[in-house]
């Protein structure tokens, strides 16, 4: 098969052909005919799979063909995006598909000066990209009308309720004209996406491109038990060990980041981070410069998770496990993209044994251990696999009982230890329960 044999328009093809994508990826293929034919989608595409071009070539062919020209302060098409990086990585990539299109396209986010942004938009864009709080403003301050909108994509929608947008999304919905073409990617299915699926699409057709909630199998991926405290230390061990050159880490709070990035830097390590609380073009910039490898290791909060682009990143580590098992596949996707092998690597404390039963669970595999020597931890990691049992074993002869209950009860801080089997499903939902539409009265302005 053969993006020609889909049907794509001579202007996409060459644009393809610069990019050298030969070969539709599986998303690509169930995708293009689907939308050209007009149709919602409700993809299940995992990260890495070549779904932006499954969407943005369609939707940019529908545009190109159909349709008035786009009036001033309007947008013909809106791809939601759940971060400024992912906004900005993805209108990259749909500006270079429509690079011999007669079309505009424009990015939109917050924690930049709206006021360019108003600019830009007075004579209107045929594509914009945008985060949901940032349109939301810009609809409110009259910058932007959506009656001309033909088409709305939902980019990481399971991400965007992850963060909290359900409300956000809520009010767009009230913001779009009834009559439009609907394409919703989400990496998983929770019951949140399912009802906001249900509320949003028409007649979608489904596509599922992976067996749900499992993560690249192109990436190889391990875990070190260690104790807490030593992780820093195993860090600079392994990456020593192992002559780390790009390596993307992962921590779980901002806090944790600057920590870590302060630890290398001191150590004369090439190091940057990202986090939620710095401005935005110092997050770009940090990004960048690990793109061109001017960076060598960038610790990153969850923010940077989702769909970031890196070409040929070989490893992802997790100095933390993430909160949400699911978060587990997005950072690992950041490696063994569109084909290309990564590893993987987290470093697994006692405290987090049941976050790595959830992602056992989720991922349907036991993840291999490898003990590093000289760090074996003193607290012991329980075993665990992929059914979501997690086996302890007692240290010591326990000394004959002489009171009942509570003895060798450990603390798992917020994963509390709840028994020898780890909860099924609420290990892995989103810890913030965020409403899904609320259909209350609307607010006056
Ligand atoms: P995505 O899942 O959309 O983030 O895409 C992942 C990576 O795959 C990006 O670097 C794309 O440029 C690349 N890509 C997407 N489709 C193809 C294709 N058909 N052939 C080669 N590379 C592709």
């Amino acid at each position: 098969m053969t993006f020609a044999t889909l049907g794509l328009i001579e202007p996409l093809l060459r644009a393809l052909e610069t990019l050298g994508y030969q070969t539709p990826t599986p998303v690509q293929a169930q995708a293009i005919p689907a939308v050209l034919a007009g149709r919602d989608l409700m993809a299940a595409a995992q990260t890495g799979t070549g779904k932006t071009a499954g969407f943005a070539l369609p939707l940019l062919q529908l545009l190109t063909m159909e349709g008035p020209k786009v009036a001033a302060n309007s947008a013909r098409a809106l791809i939601l995006c759940p971060t400024r990086e992912l906004a900005e990585q993805v209108h990259a990539s749909v500006a270079e598909y429509a690079q011999h299109l007669p079309l505009t396209t424009y990015a939109v986010y917050g924690g930049v000066s709206i006021n360019p942004q108003m600019m830009k938009l007075r004579k209107g864009v045929d594509i914009l990209v945008a985060t949901p709080g940032r349109l939301i403003d810009l609809f409110r301050q009259n910058a932007l009308k959506l009656n001309q909108l033909q088409t709305l994509v939902l980019d990481e929608a399971d991400r965007m309720l992850d963060l909290g947008f359900s409300e956000e999304l809520a009010n767009i919905y009230r913001m779009l004209p009834k009559k439009r073409q609907t394409l919703l990617f989400s990496a998983t299915f929770s019951d949140e996406i399912r009802s906001l699926a249900g509320q949003m699409l028409n007649d979608p057709l489904s596509i599922e491109v992976s067996p749900r909630n499992v993560a690249a199998n192109t990436v190889k991926q391990w875990v070190v038990p260690v104790d807490k405290k030593r992780k820093p230390e195993l860090f600079v061990h392994l990456m020593r060990k192992g002559r780390w050159k790009q390596v993307l880490v992962f921590a779980k709070t901002r806090n944790g980041v600057d920590a870590l990035v302060d630890k290398l830097q001191g150590l004369g390590i090439n190091a940057d981070g990202i986090h939620g609380d710095k401005p935005q073009a110092t997050r770009q910039r940090a990004l960048d410069r690990f793109k061109s490898s001017d960076v060598q290791i960038l610790v990153a909060t969850d923010v940077a998770a989702r769909g970031l682009d890196i070409e040929d990143l070989p490893l992802v580590v997790n100095f933390d496990l993430p909160i949400v098992a699911e978060d587990y596949i997005h950072r690992i996707g950041r490696t063994g993209r569109a084909g290309n092998t990564g590893e993987a690597i987290s470093l697994v404390c006692a405290d987090e044994v049941n976050m790595l039963s959830a992602i056992e669970m989720l991922t349907r595999q036991t993840l291999t251990r490898k003990t590093e020597p000289d760090f074996e931890p003193e607290h012991r990691v329980p075993d665990t696999d992929a059914s979501g049992q997690v086996v302890k074993k007692p240290k010591k002869p326990k000394k004959p009982k002489t009171s009942g209950g509570g003895g060798g009860k450990r603390n798992l801080g917020k994963w509390v230890d709840s028994g020898d089997v780890a909860p099924a499903e609420p290990s892995i939902k989103p810890v913030r329960k965020v409403p899904v539409f609320n259909t209350g009265p609307r607010k006056k302005k």
